[in-house]
């Protein structure tokens, strides 16, 4: 038995031999994860995947000075992406699509703020060509020179491949050119076929949203990976969607950070069949997709907790499960909370440090592609600021 495994206190036996590979950095397995996703040993889970953590970024913990922008809501594929809560159509009330010039404002934002990052992302809208996007990119680099812009999902650069006739690849080279410096992870949902017949069936399929991934890290942008879980799938659903990320991870090295992303039932399709309002994971099962995330993906660097999704509350308890890296500041978050998500939509820059340190961790502020870029802080308020239930307005994007 190799050394340490005592320390972990596994309360159940069928975490042993699981324990024993990760401590001895044999790769998991099938079985091995659909052991992990089936304990009820979520005390031991967490020990075993916060030392998987620590071997590899040690005690600390990242987090960006992120500023998130959703240029438009308008989707192509609303009535299909039934746990969807984002999308309108064209005419529907509470649809909008920004100008330039509103985009731009927006991220005025910045300049009162240390924004090192422009997230963006929003719906497939039928009309909006490359062209939008590669001027709102350029005209952001113009304004904001050292901000990295991390935009648009494979979803959305599949449709616009789709829209403007020509490869991934070309939209890829074309936003790159323009300043993208990476792209995020969403859009993945599950890659089971049957998951998505019932949640997103006219969505690209697992298949598609890997090779847009390939094509980029191809092409030297960095990506992100995410999971939606806690609607229709299964464990094993959950563990073969982390073996395709994986697989991919294997070939190429272009992931950057995982996100388990929770499911939010408010004002969608899905949840008024699940007959769910609220919230529909549980504490317990975010933590566990943390953690089961952190030690199946042994070549995927970091994992992040959402908290606009779980709660400052919760990222902060999965910063002993596994997770090295906090979303950031935010400043609008309007995908989770239009899904019902309570939480404040901006988290204020030294609120994520006394985050951190509360949890016993090291904070560094990071880049969009993690180069450290501050690790010296001043100190946070003694009390948070962060509330519970805020009442502002709240997003999923594509
Ligand atoms: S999940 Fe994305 S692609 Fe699907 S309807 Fe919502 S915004 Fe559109």
């Amino acid at each position: 038995m190799p050394e340490g495994i005592e320390a972990l206190r596994l309360r159940d036996p069928a975490l042993h031999p699981v324990a024993e590979k990760v401590l001895s950095g044999v790769r998991l397995e099938t079985a091995d994860g659909l052991a992990l996703y089936a304990t009820r040993d979520l005390l031991g889970l967490g020990r075993l995947a916060d030392h998987a953590n620590t071997r590899r970024n040690g005690d600390r913990v990242f987090f960006s000075a992120n500023q998130h922008i959703n240029p438009t809501n308008v989707c192509v594929l609303r009535n299909t992406c039934t746990f969807c809560s984002f999308a309108r159509m064209p005419r529907e009330g509470g649809a909008y699509t920004r100008s330039l010039e509103e985009v731009f404002h927006e991220a005025e934002q910045a300049r009162g703020m240390p924004t090192r990052e422009f997230h963006i992302v929003g719906g497939l809208h039928p009309k909006l060509r490359l062209s939008y996007y590669t001027d709102m990119l350029r005209g952001l680099k113009e304004r904001h020179p050292d901000v990295h812009i991390k935009a648009l999902t494979a979803v959305e650069i599949a449709h616009l491949a789709r829209i403007e006739r020509c490869s991934e690849r070309d939209v890829l080279v074309a936003l790159k050119g323009a300043g993208l410096t990476s792209l995020p992870g969403g859009g993945a949902e599950v890659f089971s076929t049957a998951v998505r017949a019932t949640i997103a069936e006219r969505k690209l399929t697992g298949e598609e949203w890997i090779r847009v991934h390939r094509t980029a890290h191809e092409l030297g942008i960095r990506t992100n990976c995410t999971m939606l879980y806690g609607h229709v799938e299964t464990a094993a659903d959950r563990v073969d969607h982390l073996a395709m990320l994986r697989a991919l991870q294997d070939e190429t090295g272009g992931f950057l950070t995982y996100i388990p992303l929770a499911y939010h039932p408010d004002h969608n399709e899905l949840g008024e069949e699940m007959g769910r309002i609220g919230t529909a994971t549980t504490g317990y099962e975010d933590l566990k997709n943390v953690a089961v995330a952190r030690l199946f993906l042994d070549n995927v660097p970091h994992v992040k907790t959402h908290w606009p999704m779980v709660t400052p509350f919760l990222s902060q308890i999965a910063l002993g499960f596994g997770c090295d890296d906090v979303e950031g500041t935010v400043v609008y978050e309007r995908v989770y909370h239009e899904a019902g998500a309570h939480t404040q939509m901006h988290m204020p820059y030294l609120e994520l440090v006394r985050l951190i340190r509360g949890a016993g961790k090291r904070p560094v502020e990071r880049d969009s592609l993690y180069r450290a870029v501050r690790e010296e802080f001043d100190d946070p308020p003694p009390e948070p600021t962060f509330r519970r239930g805020a009442g502002l307005p709240v997003v999923h994007a594509a």
